[in-house]
């Protein structure tokens, strides 16, 4: 992976971005596809394969990365293809009895038109080598590895940061925009002064990654993306990151120390028989449940885990910080592309921090049964009473467990409800996700959106004119797309309207049958209601 020395790092750039986990190298994609000229500043020379941590990337997140031209590259390195495994078993052990299953979980099988790219299991890892590589492609140069922020300073024009190269060797970067995507100890976070409120888990978890040859011939499940291990042993979460040898497991309850020490005979629980195995890295954890009591301070920004956290379970903290990668990307870029005003900006946090929130009560709520809770005497008996254990097992399991497999609501679902740039409305489309569709064609109705504003008109007779010049006198990029027949019909029905003003993030601005009152003004507020000056033409920098 080439970098860039930190002490030839340009000097000025239009956004600055601290932190190349996937998160920040997420906001970096989007912005560097947008045409704007942006730096990431990632203290790590290598990604880490000692922590996968995440493992699944949900819809959402892949249809970000189809939008970027990077899901086929993703699924390519992946090594546990979606059609491989849909399931999340219950068990006693890998050798053991099963408990109870959950089929077509994550968002792992295609579901017609609701979206085009299913979920995909992938160590976090083979995401940020692919995002590593976009950013290098799309910004050559521009990741600049080995080094960290150490200082951030702003004034009313711009940011000044102070990068460190990992010698104690400083330069200063000005930035019209710096994001902190610096992860749960972020320097940018504690810069501006804002704090993480909440909370955090009282047991400890004990994560791991390790080597076991053979031991697949001893599984008694048939693949799973994920056995939740319900014993005394060693209650535990345990799936596989190859198709081989290697899997990660996490020990519930279990501190750094016992870890440690009991790695090894906690593999032989989660087994159910001694087996074979290296222990390749260890990463203990506790889930904390947190948000910063502010996302933004004047020019500067936070996402990702910098700004939130959430348990693990369900798999949803990095997913919603690509999501405010995504958010905040295309609303940076529109600000610096002259067309997005003061509001785009405030809409960050309003339109973010509902999400965040959500997240983190429903991940909570899945913590609150984990294999520790679902242990009883008995599971593993021959007899009546241990069918009995096991039945009674299986009926928890599938009432406390099923929202944690299957939260495409959530992933999908969710509404900007209050927001600057979403007027109000009374349909319940605006503010969501474009509902998908696919083309007589076989292609992705997202395909075809443009890279700024996109009027999608669902008959022929469609009034687009007056939004359409509205766009061109205040220089806001619009695309008008319309629907050919039959699906147009069928669409418009759905949503109540034959008129649809779809965001840069496929989110729903504004519909309607009719061609609003006043177009100039959806236009301005969309746009984040900038007093701007009327421009004649409509050219503009477009990259994506
Ligand atoms: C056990 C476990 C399982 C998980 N599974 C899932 C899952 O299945 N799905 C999911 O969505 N999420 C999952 N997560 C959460 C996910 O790992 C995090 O949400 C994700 O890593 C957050 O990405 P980030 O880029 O915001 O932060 P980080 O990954 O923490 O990255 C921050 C980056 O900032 C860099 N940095 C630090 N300090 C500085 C500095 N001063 N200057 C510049 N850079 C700096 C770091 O080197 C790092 O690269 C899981 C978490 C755990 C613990």
């Amino acid at each position: 992976m080439p970098s860039v020395s930190p002490m030839r790092v340009p000097g000025r750039v239009q956004v600055l971005v601290a932190g190349g986990g996937p998160v920040g190298l997420a906001a970096a994609v989007e912005l560097g596809r947008r045409g704007i000229d942006v730096l990431v500043v990632e203290p790590r020379a290598a990604v880490s394969h000692a922590r996968p941590r995440c493992k699944t990337l949900n819809v959402r997140t892949m249809e970000h990365l189809r939008r970027w031209g990077l899901a086929e590259r993703l699924r390519a390195r992946a090594p546990l293809p979606p059609s491989w495994s849909q399931d999340v078993v219950f068990c006693t052990s890998l050798s053991g009895r099963e408990l109870s299953r959950f089929t077509g979980v994550l968002g792992l099988v295609p579901e017609g038109d609701r979206f085009p790219e299913t979920g995909q299991q992938a160590p976090q890892y083979v995401l940020e080598e692919v995002l590593r590589e976009a950013v290098e492609e799309i910004a050559p140069g521009r990741l600049v590895l080995g080094s960290k922020v150490v200082g951030v300073r702003q004034d009313d024009e711009s940011v000044a940061v102070t990068v460190d190269d990992g010698t104690g060797r400083r330069v200063v970067v000005t930035a019209d925009y710096v994001i902190g995507c610096d992860g749960p100890r972020s320097v940018v976070r504690d810069e501006i002064g804002a704090r993480y409120v909440g909370g955090e888990a009282l047991r400890p978890n004990f994560g791991m990654v390790f080597e076991s040859p053979g031991l697949w011939e001893h599984v008694a499940h048939g693949p799973a993306v994920q056995y939740w291990v319900v014993n005394a042993a060693a209650p535990a979460l345990v799936g596989p990151l190859d198709r081989t040898d290697t899997w990660w497991a996490i020990g519930f309850g279990v501190d750094r120390e016992t870890g440690e020490r009991e790695a090894r005979r906690i593999i032989d629980g989660v087994a159910g028989r001694p087996v074979r195995a290296k222990v390749l890295s260890t990463d203990p954890w506790t889930a904390r449940m947190m948000t910063v009591d502010r996302m933004r301070d004047g020019r500067v920004f936070l996402a990702g885990d910098a700004a939130h956290l959430n348990p693990p379970f369900g798999g949803h903290g990095l997913n919603t910080g690509i999501g405010d990668a995504v958010d905040l990307g295309w609303k940076l870029a529109a600000v610096l592309d002259g067309w997005g005003g003061p509001g785009i900006l405030d809409s960050y946090e309003s339109e973010r921090r509902p999400v965040q929130e959500r997240v983190i009560r429903e991940a909570t709520a899945n913590m609150r049964v984990l294999s520790t809770e679902l242990y009883a005497d008995d599971l593993d008996a021959d007899d009546e009473a241990g069918a009995r254990a096991r039945r009674a097992a299986g009926v928890r399991i599938q009432e406390t467990k099923k929202a944690e497999f299957h939260s495409l609501d959530l992933v999908l679902g969710l509404r900007i409800a209050d927001s600057p740039i979403v007027p109000a409305a009374r349909s319940l489309w605006a503010g969501a996700r474009l509902p998908h569709l696919f083309l007589a064609d076989g292609r992705s109705l997202y395909d075809v959106l443009g890279a700024g504003l996109t009027l999608l008109a669902l008959t022929e007779d469609a009034p687009v004119a007056a939004v359409e010049e509205a766009a061109r006198l205040r220089g806001v990029p619009l695309g008008v797309v319309r629907l050919p027949e039959p699906v147009a019909a069928g669409y418009a029905a759905k949503l109540g309207a034959r008129l649809v003003l779809v965001r840069p993030d496929q989110v729903v601005a504004w519909l309607g049958d009719e061609a609003p009152e006043d177009a100039v003004s959806l236009i301005d507020t969309v746009g984040g209601g900038a007093p701007r000056p009327l421009h004649t033409s409509q050219e503009r920098k477009h990259h994506v």
